[in-house]
């Protein structure tokens, strides 16, 4: 009996799936709850201060009563709605189970393995994770004071770059790309290369002449920009998102897409949000004011923020171990922020533009905080 090998005990057979899906973790969500604390102040997902507009609430009650009936699949009457606000064809529309579907479908049909998708240092962590599931390489450019620096894009490009993605303002940093940088990195990119432009929180933009991507879409066949109802809408519980893109691109999306990929319920509360006239200017009004505040009493209590275009401003504490602290200090008092360390940023903490009342007591909190560590550092 030599060289037969001995049969191994015999291996129940289980499913596998493809090894992509193992290169990455699971999305982790800000969270929301704290045990044994009654009232949450949470400030963790940069979802809109104010929730939705309340007439989002009567039209959701509404298509409740029609819940038996499939959705409409095209979402015909959203599309046009999205397209009287943004004065956009809605035929170059298509809508999404939240804007992370419309972003994973183009990561899906334009990546793959043998791709590569290039995004910021510190970008929003979905590219990563659908690059990775889809099976592209995914490359990180390196910034510039935490901003997307194109040149440093334009470096990572080779033969098998396939996308390109990026947000503006970014997600956690807040930075934003300027409109002549864009327009330089779209003329700079090869032809064949997806531009993504995720302008989740392209509404709190407070910069007159402000092109959330659009112009971009307009001039040719390889630029798509995504939007979102879940931050300045604060509809992120209804999962309702958009993109605009050229003919070509919104035929793909179309075949890729489930055929009822957004809830009736979803659609209701979109069209009536984007009906209502003062939004995102009063949004937009409050963000910008409270956020100024904010930064110059977190400032005033000693830490750095850095400067922000979005409805969060990022906090760095100096050194991770601060930054747990502070977080700990808040969490302590009922008020969830995002400590950004899986975003490769351990020294910060990211803060959601809240209600006036929500901003103060988190500058009161950290004020708190930084004067009761200084005592401890005088006593030790
Ligand atoms: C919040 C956010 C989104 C929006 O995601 P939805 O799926 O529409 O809720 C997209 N991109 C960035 C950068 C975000 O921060």
């Amino acid at each position: 009996m030599t060289g037969v090998p001995v049969p191994a005990a015999p291996v129940p057979a289980a499913p596998r799936p493809r090894a992509e899906v193992f290169s990455v973790d699971a999305y982790v969500g800000g969270e929301s709850n704290l045990p044994g604390m009654n009232r949450v102040i949470k400030l963790s997902s940069n979802e809109g201060a104010f929730g939705p507009p309340p007439a989002a609430f009567a039209a959701m009650a509404a298509a409740a009563k029609e819940m038996h009936r499939y959705p409409d699949g095209g979402m015909a009457a959203l599309r046009q709605a999205i397209g009287k606000a943004h004065a956009l064809a809605p035929d170059r529309i298509v809508c999404g189970n939240g804007s992370d579907e419309i972003l994973q479908l183009l990561i899906q049909a334009y990546g793959g393995p043998g791709a590569e998708l290039i995004m910021s240092e510190h970008g929003f962590s979905i590219y990563e994770i659908a690059g990775k599931i889809a099976g592209c390489t995914v490359r990180k450019a390196r910034e510039k004071n935490l901003a997307t620096d194109v040149d440093e894009v334009l470096k990572l490009v080779t033969p098998t770059t396939r996308i390109v993605c990026l947000a503006n303002p970014n997600n956690p940093t807040g930075t934003l790309i300027p409109d002549a940088e864009m327009q330089r990195l779209r003329e700079q990119l090869p032809q064949d290369v997806l531009l993504v432009i995720d302008a989740a929180y392209a509404e709190y933009v407070d910069l007159p002449g402000f092109d959330a991507g659009i112009a971009l879409v307009d001039a040719g066949e390889n630029t798509v920009m995504t939007r979102t109802f879940s931050k300045i809408y604060g509809l992120g519980g209804a999962r309702l998102g958009w993109g605009y893109a050229p003919p070509a691109i919104i035929d793909v999306l179309n075949r890729m897409r489930g055929p009822f990929n957004v809830s009736s319920i979803a659609a209701a509360a979109g069209i009536a949000a984007l009906a209502d006239p003062d939004w995102v200017r009063d949004g937009r009004a409050h963000n910008s004011r409270a956020r100024k505040k904010l930064a110059e009493r977190v400032n005033a209590a000693g830490f750095k923020v850095h400067p922000s275009a979005a409805n969060f401003l990022l906090v760095d504490f100096g050194a991770p171990e601060s930054a747990i602290a502070a977080d700990r200090h808040l969490r302590a008092r009922g008020i969830i922020v995002r400590h950004v360390k899986s975003y490769g940023l351990p020294n910060c903490l990211r803060v959601t533009i809240g209600t006036d009342e929500e901003c103060d007591l988190v500058a009161e909190n950290l004020t708190e905080f930084q004067t009761a560590r200084q005592a401890t550092l005088a006593d030790g």
